[in-house]
């Protein structure tokens, strides 16, 4: 096989992967695997750049930057729906319906998917673009991001229509939201409140390879365009799936109301079980021709209706409130309850947030409280049942002493979270250090467990990830449940860790707010460990996307001493404090054998963008002919150049898709 084949093969063969994976939820290969096949399509592209193409699935992953989203105005509106919220509201309209419709009305009844709407627009078969609803007349231009949602087909299947709409939700499922919210709460900062938001959150951010980490869902509902030979929702749902879409398996034909009513009823309690959140039901006159009949209102159209279910609530007795201490020091309050159940689940704990919140309640120990579950994560005590409030009552006192190493918490100026400042000796502090260093996103460190982190500090064996790397086999062996070969794993996992590269050695170091991007951003400027040590605030919040609480951060843990002794003590057993020199240049041969023509006004300065593609092997002419591989059209380019462009069937790009062809 040619290479030209061998790309071709394996793109076929990774979406075939990525489609049975992300939308019909049934991996047909093993995640080693499917890795090793897209490293071996990211080689070959990288060797052929020849053969590169803009839907492979190996632009999966981001890496456009995008500074403002175009406006783009919607071919067809995006309506809203209208709410019903009870039996008799769906009657009413039921009512409305049949005076403007002869004969049988059935209806689609489908699940309302909290997360932000979107609209994708195909041509040929491909993704051209992806825009959010915005006003409903027009949204943002956010294909970048889009583009790195795998169950988003890049490439349609089957016999699909020449040019059409899909609209869908983008959704954020519980799993991936649990994982997100963990990773930010070992960070110690302050943790996203419901899927929905930061869903939607996603779609506007700037860096794309942030949105590619995000485990985001495009769940699909409508499909609209001219001439598509569809007749009923029901039928444009199969299409849609058939095409590579992912629409969920729970929409359903009703006969009529009765039925859309057991379908509401069937999801009221259904809907917990549900991989992601759902707010309602929507239920669709199913047949297109009557759809266009009934038309729309200002705001909605007549043939559909939304059912929003009931947030549940219960009441429950609050037992006792604890404080949790973070990595960071942060203090947690915890309301712990009279175990309760609440939408399925067995209710025993909510969150308090912070002194604020318990002041704001005026909650007390003994008291009966509203818990609700809506659309957070953690169950949110509404309020307190006054009337049930027993006389012995005392106003609760937030605790002034850490309730794990008893130093005296401290709260800052315009923070709502009380801390504890000693983070030396405060045991959940040092083992939460430990365990973050040895993470996967940091040192990734093989055959070492947060369990054991604990295990060592409590033996008394580490207090600080230093320590790790002069852990030694026969030091291991005692500890319980440490065979031989485990211990050997450990201490080879961390010898093998002086190689992993220098940002996820900054990110590891656990510095308050230096997030993975934060930590890449600092690790590219400025190239060494040394030089952000010696970096003062002013210096540091010149550098993009760093602000002052970042810079105030950084500068803070430098000055103690402690952290500069763990520093050096790292860099004395090997570990990456600086950009590996390749990477410095920031030179690759990613576009050899291209020729580029650069037309326009761009966000990056000319001759940045022009530098940019000879750094990265590829050539820029002035003129286009047909030796030309792409024309970068940026604002106000010149009509001939387009047309010449045009005529000859030369690639046209943006400056996001040359970007995205460099940093992918
Ligand atoms: P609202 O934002 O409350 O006006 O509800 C309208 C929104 O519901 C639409 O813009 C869609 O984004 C969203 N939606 C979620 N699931 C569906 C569905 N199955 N059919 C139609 N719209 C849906
Ligand atoms: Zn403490």
């Amino acid at each position: 096989m040619n290479v030209k084949d061998q790309i071709q093969t394996l793109r076929k063969e990774l979406q075939t992967h990525n489609h049975s994976y992300y939308v019909l939820d049934t991996p047909t290969i093993s995640d080693f695997e499917f890795d090793k096949k897209l490293e071996q399509l990211q080689r070959l592209e990288k060797q052929h750049p020849e053969f590169d193409d803009l839907n492979s699935p190996t632009h999966r992953v981001g890496g456009g930057v995008t500074k403002n989203f175009e406006t783009i105005v919607h071919d067809h509106r995006m309506y809203s729906l209208d709410n019903s919220y009870s039996k008799e509201d769906l009657l009413d309209w039921e009512i409305r319906v049949k005076k403007m419709i002869d004969g049988e009305v059935n209806y689609s009844c489908e699940l309302k998917y909290d997360g932000a709407s979107i609209s994708l627009t195909y041509e040929n078969g491909i993704l051209l673009r992806a825009v959010t609803r915005g006003d409903g007349l027009q949204g943002d231009n956010v294909t970048t991001n889009i583009k790195t949602i795998k169950s988003v087909p890049l490439k349609l299947k089957g016999a699909y229509p020449n040019k059409f709409d899909i609209r869908g939700e983008i959704v954020l499922p519980w799993e991936g939201f649990n994982a997100m919210n963990k990773d930010r709460e070992a960070l110690g900062l302050e943790l996203y409140r419901n899927p929905r938001n930061t869903a939607s959150g996603s779609l506007k951010l700037q860096d794309s390879a942030e949105v590619a980490k995000r485990p985001l869902q495009c769940l699909l509902y409508n499909i609209t365009g001219n001439n598509l030979g569809i007749t009923t929702q029901m039928e444009s749902l199969e299409k849609a799936r058939e095409w590579g879409f992912r629409v969920p398996k729970a929409a359903k034909l009703a006969k009529n109301i009765d039925e859309v009513l057991e379908f509401i009823n069937h999801w009221n309690e259904a809907r917990h079980e549900l991989p992601y959140e759902t707010d309602g039901v929507v239920i669709k006159v199913n047949n297109l021709q009557q759809q266009e009949e009934l038309g729309y209102t200002a705001k909605a159209p007549r043939w559909a209706m939304a059912y929003k279910f009931k947030a549940e609530q219960v009441t429950t007795r609050l037992r006792e409130i604890t404080y949790q201490v973070g990595r960071t020091g942060a203090i947690t309050p915890v309301a712990n309850l009279y175990p309760v159940e609440l939408a399925g689940t067995t209710v025993k704990r909510a969150s308090l947030h912070n002194a604020d919140q318990i002041e704001k309640l005026d909650i007390r120990v003994g008291d009966e409280v509203f818990v609700e579950k809506g659309g957070e994560i953690i169950p949110k005590i509404i309020a307190v049942d006054l009337t049930q409030r027993p006389e012995t009552s005392e106003p609760t006192t937030y605790i002034t002493n850490c309730p794990e190493c008893d130093t005296e918490l401290i709260r800052k100026e315009g923070e709502a979270q009380h801390y504890c400042p000693n983070d030396e000796g405060c045991p959940p502090q040092i083992i939460g250090r430990i365990q973050h260093y040895i993470s996967r996103k940091a040192m990734d460190i093989d055959g070492l467990g947060g369990e054991t982190v604990a295990l060592l500090v409590k033996e008394g064996l580490i207090s600080n990830y230093a320590d790790l790397y002069v852990l030694t086999v026969e030091e291991l062996l005692p500890l319980e449940r440490m065979a031989q070969k485990s211990a050997e794993n450990l201490v080879h996992g961390v010898k093998a860790s002086t190689q992993i590269p220098f940002e996820k050695v900054l990110f590891g170091l656990g510095i308050r707010y230096v997030g993975e991007t934060v930590a890449k951003k600092l690790a590219k400027h400025y190239k060494n460990i040394t030089s952000i040590m010696e970096a003062t605030v002013l210096e540091l919040i010149t550098v993009d996307e760093i602000g002052e609480k970042i810079a105030e951060s950084v500068v803070l843990f430098f000055s103690k001493p402690a952290s500069i002794v763990l520093v050096e003590r790292l860099r004395s057993y090997g570990v990456q404090l600086e950009i590996a020199p390749e990477k410095l240049a920031g030179k690759s041969e990613i576009l050899a054998g291209k020729t580029f023509v650069v037309s326009g006004v761009f966000d990056m300065p000319r001759p940045e963008l022009k530098k940019l593609i000879e750094d990265n092997g590829g050539k820029v002419s002035s003129a286009i002919s047909s030796k030309t591989t792409y024309l970068i059209a940026g604002d106000k380019m010149g009509p001939s150049k387009l047309q010449k462009a045009k005529k000859i069937d030369v690639t046209i790009i943006s400056e996001q898709d040359f970007l995205d062809l460099v940093y992918r």
